[in-house]
């Protein structure tokens, strides 16, 4: 099943308690395909998430999802010590979050967990790549860290 044909009410139900609506909803469909579809202006080219229908440089309504390469570098990092039931989440080890400044453009930012490494070698400015899991029945995009050449 593609993510690009199915309805609204089926996409409500694939994200219980995300926020899907009228501006986000071509994202979620996005993560059906295992895509990261981030808004960008048809006018002047810069991009915005969260998504809303309005290009935040120029306010031209001419905002169309567009696929990001999901390459990026680690801004802010927490760790939770406790946050909201989710499968595969044990707060027992501290769960990681990070906000990954994406390539695309400065100040393009995308929140979500990153996998692979143990808590203390995550760190600001590392270097970070697009991945995909699934979680409660539907991908969920996350980051991996980029090993860099000594
Ligand atoms: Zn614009």
């Amino acid at each position: 099943m593609t993510g690009t044909d199915i309805s609204d009410e089926e996409l409500l139900a694939r994200f219980p308690g995300w926020d899907v609506n009228r501006d986000s909803a071509a994202h979620y469909r996005g993560r059906l395909e295992r895509r990261l579809l981030l808004q960008r202006c048809e006018d002047c080219g810069t991009w915005h998430h969260p998504p809303r229908p309005l290009c935040p440089a120029c306010w031209s309504w001419n905002v169309t999802p567009t696929e990001v390469a999901g390459t990026g570098t680690i801004f802010m990092f927490v760790l939770l010590h406790q946050g909201p039931p989710a499968e595969g989440v044990d707060y027992s080890e501290p769960h990681p979050v990070v906000t990954v400044e994406l390539d695309e453009q400065p100040g393009l930012r995308f929140t979500s967990t990153v996998l692979g490494v143990p808590n203390d070698a995550i760190r600001i400015g590392a270097r970070t790549t697009l991945d995909w899991i699934d979680r409660d029945g539907a991908p969920l995009p996350v980051f991996r860290i980029v090993e860099e050449a000594q």
